[in-house]
């Protein structure tokens, strides 16, 4: 970059504060100078706050420095403010803070290099105008990766300060979801998902993804949530989740009240592994190998998986008379399970679902047969978290909420596609699917 050289601004500063619109930052501009594609603007704050931050008294001004801000771009170019801002001296011999710079609330955050307009800038170019990190990076002459964290920080901002938006939370969701492998050492990477299943429980609208957080742990969900006013945690009184332990620990320590919903879709899941792997063990000891074209096991695999009322009646005839087969009665009364459970849900009595779901699991919680391994592991983990799974037929959800978070996640998943940066990931979620463009419109 060349270096700015400063000319004499012909016009007095009111033509650029017009044309700058500097005014809404609370500064003037003294002069300008262009450095190749940068416009630099050398300006000072109209009014300062003279009073001190520890102790409110008068502070005398000891010198000026100089606070840089990237800017709107100015007619195609980035421009960069220069604030000369004072530095201020407390007198007061009891206070505690003895020079500080003065703050420009107006333009910018005190630790923050860009000003508020641009934060709002990006954010309403990427949600409003579907322009992308790397077009408004570009546009403001600042990196990607800064860009990136401006928007994110801001969206949060704004999922936290829109006093509105965390109001009637009364159904949380949480969830992980496994965004992407990271490539070299292979492990894959993981978000906790936060969503409001409020406004499907009460039949008003879809569920909204209200944040994503990095991390699948008791503290990615627990830090969230304790980050959280009192009044929204107060106001949560379902906390639907996945079978995983330490969701529930950080359900239990931040929002103790609240009623643990282990959700249909996990528990349907949970019995359709087991379901799976007992049909790989009997395919193994009966034929000595791997499932594989052509095996009565393997040819049924994804039609056992199928609800039962959902299977046509040719395809029925072919999963009896494989599961009827003697050798492979282990499968079959694992399957017997595993629809028995779905069958549950689609009781249309709660009351009655609920009653078939705790006999069900009460009658697998013990005594399963030898050469049922799969089941009687099922049963124990089944009752393990008897609670949460049958609080589910009280909180008066329809399936509704699960299949908003699967469909959410697949959503998200189809999004996460080409996405490297976790950051980035977030944001272009958050700012699709958290109802946000309100609030950015609103900005
Ligand atoms: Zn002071």
């Amino acid at each position: 970059m060349s270096h700015p050289t400063v000319t004499p601004v012909a016009a007095p500063n009111l033509v650029a504060d017009t044309i700058c619109r500097t005014a809404e930052l609370g500064l003037s501009i003294d002069n300008a100078a262009d450095a190749g594609d940068v416009t630099h603007l050398y300006c000072h704050p109209v009014t300062v706050d003279l009073s001190c931050p520890g102790c409110g008294q008068g502070c005398r001004v000891r010198d000026h420095v100089e606070r840089r801000l990237t800017d709107l771009p100015i007619a195609g170019h980035p421009s960069v403010l220069h604030v000369r801002v004072p530095r201020l001296v407390c007198g007061n011999g009891d206070c505690n803070v003895a020079i500080f710079r003065a703050s420009i609330p107006q333009a910018a955050d005190d630790r923050q290099s860009v000003t508020r307009r641009v934060t709002r800038w990006i954010l309403q170019r990427m949600a409003t105008d579907g322009m992308s990190v790397k077009a408004c990076a570009r546009g403001l002459g600042i990196g990607w990766k800064k860009t990136c964290t401006l928007a994110l920080s801001a969206c949060r901002h704004l999922t936290g300060g829109d006093p509105g938006r965390l109001d009637h939370v009364r159904v949380l969701g949480v969830d992980e979801h496994k965004w992407k492998h990271v490539r070299g050492d292979g492990t894959p990477g993981f978000v906790t998902v936060i969503v409001d299943l409020t406004p499907q429980v009460d039949g008003v609208g879809p569920a909204r993804l209200l944040d994503m957080v990095p991390g699948r742990s008791a503290d990615a969900f627990g830090d969230w949530l304790a980050a959280r006013p009192k009044r929204f945690r107060d106001t949560v009184k379902t906390v639907t989740m996945d079978g995983y332990s330490g969701y529930a620990k950080a359900a239990s320590e931040q929002v103790g009240k609240a009623r643990q919903v282990m959700d249909p879709f996990h528990v349907v899941h949970l019995a359709a592994g087991k379901l799976d792997l007992c049909r790989q063990r009997v395919q193994n000891e009966t034929l000595g190998h791997r499932g594989r074209k052509g095996d009565p096991l393997y040819g049924i695999r994804r039609l056992m998986l199928t609800r039962r009322s959902l299977v046509t009646p040719a395809r029925a005839e072919r999963l009896d008379e494989v599961l009827t087969a003697e050798e492979h009665v282990a499968v079959q009364l694992t399957w017997d399970f595993y629809q028995e459970i779905i069958a549950a849900y689609d009781e249309p009595v709660a009351g009655d679902a609920k009653l078939r779901m705790f006999k069900l699991i009460k009658r697998i919680r013990s005594g399963v047969p030898r050469g049922l391994g799969e089941l009687a592991t099922l049963g124990r983990t089944l009752w393990r978290k008897r609670t949460a799974i049958l609080a589910y037929f009280d909180t008066g959800a329809s399936n509704g909420p699960v299949e908003a978070i699967n469909g959410r996640l697949e959503h998200l998943r189809g999004i996460a596609l080409g996405f490297r940066n976790l950051e980035h990931y977030i944001l272009r979620s958050l700012i699709h699917s958290g109802g946000l463009r309100g609030a950015v419109d609103a900005l």
